[in-house]
């Protein structure tokens, strides 16, 4: 171990060497092997040493020391440690420390041994001394897996006072430290000796156990129980999940981001056609594409599951994905797709839709055949947590959901509202996909509100659905924010169906498209922009809310409407916008002979850095501000949202960026954006309701920021709304603000 771990002497020459011996000796395991043969080793691993070292093994024991520890410290930059320290988040650190110590053996004949061990089943939480340990043996033996270790619980028929005397010293480790630990332990000579304590690692579902266990146990307060539990390891026990056997055994083929957290086997479907005829004939199918638009989302919603090849964590695949639950693995570039081929290859190897894949959206990783999984059950202990939660946090937690199938699912997973329900959303599906496109397409302003027409009571009918399932709740509705190019067929067939769908010449269609083409659409005919070259658009939607909020009202479903228009970069824009807002609210109000009180709230969200920067400005005319971090990133960076999977692993590798700044929010940077609109706007009026909608609102680190600049919510999508909720109460109770 020394000439390998120290020396850099590959450990294969010292085993080619052991094995002879062993030969010789007719030994079958290294412990069988006579004195004189372990004396004749140490000639011949000296040989082999100064073989490959190119030096004797030095006999000086200080010497020895030296070497180890300098060893030690350059583990550091091991490619294994640096890989650790990328998937733990572990960044800005120099190095590592070295302990010296004086050592026991647990190979010094049957009444030695050694063993590694849990005070609790770290996999489901149960109160359980959990390990194993092996006789005569060194700590390496265990690790290596060259024996196979016995479980602990065993270890009372080999020596019940040492047994006994473990379980003593387990329950004052726990006692002391109250967590869980993960400790090493040697008995030489029927002596024991314990190598190390740490607080051990656990699953979600056994954090949730442990955490309730202790409060009962009194062993710690409430207030721990809630730090204890790591938020964004919720996940786990609201999805499915692979089972940890089932990983173990699996191939991995490649990985890519862990975009959506679950767990999917299926065959690859190759376009989102595909994936819905395949769906329907009873076969399960995986979304493999390069990158996903709207035109996918049938397709993404009949499949299982989504693997592209391109596209970052807020790509569209991501975000569709993330919103509905379904697990994802987004921009694995190293899968080369081949749509007509209806395969895929992958490190040499070809997969086609007739192979079964899995993907796990919480690491990323793509392997090959199926999986087996485990589906969760929501725990009693997890309700307790959720109802700590609620009592420290300050916090409110909503949802981002277009559909009012999703703010139900949000609001029994405990969200306070709705944060941003995107509008154009609500176009993806069969028809309405059409008259949108028609809509875009549209020349004059009597063709689009032709077509915006046909849109009018599709939104109010939805809006109605979400008002209703909200009751009682806030419901932030956007303005229409629609990248144009996701929504315009690109390809001549789609463009040849649109055409005779609209009853037009394909050559109209195509130059249309043509005309609509943005050099960079993200930072194009986007958000408000469109209100005020179409203000039509914004009319029918102000139309459409006000007329469900009264519709609602009349049938004594409170509704609270919150209308929020995007993009916004000037306080013009939003003082214009928003007056006509309030006037077409007017119009409606009076033409339904409403009496009441609507109670529509109209305020913007602070996307652009300008908004942020002139957020006392802004605020005039604001009700509120909801900060969309998502842009936000994008334009103070300048980093695409779409493209930066491109150069973002070299940016983390070399530690340039510390984590993907659109999933944990740059607290540094675009945080003082966020900070300063608070501050500005408030300044303006001080009771200003302020919130983010941006990926980063579910994200736990970036909900500990939010609390401290003092948001009054974060919104994000359905199934993180349950982590969102701990993660507030933990920036509460850690922060003490
Ligand atoms: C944002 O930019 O943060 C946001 C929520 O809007 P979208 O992601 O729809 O651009
Ligand atoms: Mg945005």
């Amino acid at each position: 171990m020394y000439g390998d771990v120290v020396c850099g002497v590959d450990h294969e020459h010292f085993e080619y060497a052991f094995d002879k011996i062993k030969k010789k000796y007719r030994a079958a395991e290294d412990n069988d092997v006579p004195t004189e043969g372990m004396i004749e080793l140490c000639e011949v691993y000296k040989k082999v040493f100064r073989q490959h070292y190119g030096k004797p093994f030095p006999q000086d024991p200080i010497k020895q020391l030296e070497l180890a520890v300098e060893a030690v410290f350059r583990s550091w930059m091991q490619s294994r440690a640096i890989r650790y320290r990328q998937v733990e988040n572990i960044t800005g650190l120099l190095g590592t420390a070295v302990n010296v110590q004086s050592m026991v053996f647990g190979n010094m004949g049957d009444d030695s041994g050694t063993g590694v061990a849990f005070t609790r089943d770290p996999s489901t939480g149960k109160n359980e001394f959990y390990g194993e340990f092996l006789v005569n043996a060194q700590g390496e033996d265990v690790v290596a897996g060259i024996r196979t270790p016995q479980p602990v619980a065993k270890m009372s028929k080999w020596n019940k006072k040492i047994y006994e005397q473990l379980l003593k010293i387990k329950t004052k480790l726990e006692k002391h430290y109250r967590d869980v630990q993960d400790i090493e332990f040697t008995i030489e000579k029927g002596k024991l000796f314990m190598l190390q304590t740490r607080n051990g690692k656990r699953t979600g579902a056994a954090a949730v156990k442990i955490a309730c266990d202790m409060v009962k146990e009194k062993l710690i307060t409430e207030k721990q129980g809630v730090t204890r539990i790591p938020a964004g390891d919720l996940t786990q026990l609201l999805l499915p999940s692979f089972s940890p056997a089932g990983k173990k055994a699996a191939t991995v083929l490649t990985k890519g981001l862990p975009a959506s957290p679950g767990a999917a086997s299926g065959k690859p479907a190759f376009t989102a056609a595909e994936a819905v005829e395949r769906t329907l004939n009873g076969e399960t199918v995986l979304l493999v594409r390069k990158e996903t638009n709207p035109e996918d989302i049938d397709g993404m919603h009949s499949a299982a599951g989504i693997l592209t090849s391109t596209g970052g964590m807020t790509s569209h695949a991501a975000v569709v994905a993330r919103g509905w639950g379904r697990c994802c693995v987004a921009g694995a570039g190293e899968i080369q797709i081949s749509e007509k081929g209806r395969k895929f290859t992958v490190g040499g190897k070809t997969y086609t839709y007739k192979d079964v894949i899995s993907i796990d959206g919480s690491t990323g990783e793509v392997m090959a055949g199926e999986v087996p999984t485990q589906t969760p059950k929501l725990s009693g202990d997890f309700t307790t947590v959720m109802k700590w939660a609620d009592k420290y946090r300050k916090l409110q937690v909503r949802t981002n959901a277009d559909t009012p199938a999703d703010a139900k699912r949000a609001r029994d997973f405990g969200a306070q509202g709705i944060g941003l329900c995107r509008t154009e959303h609500m176009f993806f599906e069969g028809e309405r996909i059409l008259a949108m496109r028609e809509m875009i397409l549209a020349e004059n302003e009597e063709d689009r509100k032709t077509a915006l027409k046909k849109l009018l009571p599709v939104q109010r009918k939805d809006f109605v659905g979400i008002f209703t399932a909200m009751k009682g709740l806030p419901v932030t509705i956007r303005l229409l924010d629609p990248p144009l190019h996701e929504f315009l067929p690109h390809d001549d067939k789609s463009q040849a169906e649109m055409a005779s769908r609209l009853g037009v010449k394909r050559s109209v269609v195509k130059n249309r498209v043509q005309a609509l083409h943005e050099m960079n659409p993200m930072l194009g005919h986007r958000g408000c922009r469109l209100a005020v070259t179409y203000p039509e658009i914004l009319d029918m939607q102000v139309t459409a809310i006000t007329e469900a909020v009264i519709a609602c009202k009349q049938k004594k479903i409170d509704a609270q409407a919150e209308i929020m228009i995007p993009l916004v970069g000037t306080a013009r824009e939003l003082e214009l916008l928003g007056t006509r807002v309030r006037e077409v609210m007017e119009e409606v109000r009076l033409a339904k002979k409403f009496k009441g009180k609507l109670g529509i709230l109209v305020g913007t969200m602070i996307e652009i850095p300008r908004a942020a920067l002139t957020a006392d400005q802004v605020a005039e005319t604001a009700d509120f501000f909801s900060f969309g971090t998502n842009d936000l990133t994008q334009m103070t960076f300048g980093y695409s949202r779409d493209d930066i999977n491109t150069f973002l692993p070299d940016y983390l590798s070399e530690e340039i960026l510390p984590r993907d700044p659109f999933q944990t929010l740059d607290t540094t940077g675009v945080g003082q954006l966020v900070e300063m609109g608070v501050k500005k706007g408030r300044a303006t009026k001080s009771k200003l309701k302020c919130g983010i909608c941006g990926e980063h609102g579910g994200d736990p680190d970036s909900i500990d920021f939010c609390h401290q600049v003092g948001l009054d919510y974060v919104s994000c999508s359905p199934f993180r709304v349950p982590i969102a909720r701990l993660a507030a109460a933990q920036a509460a109770l850690q922060n003490g603000k």
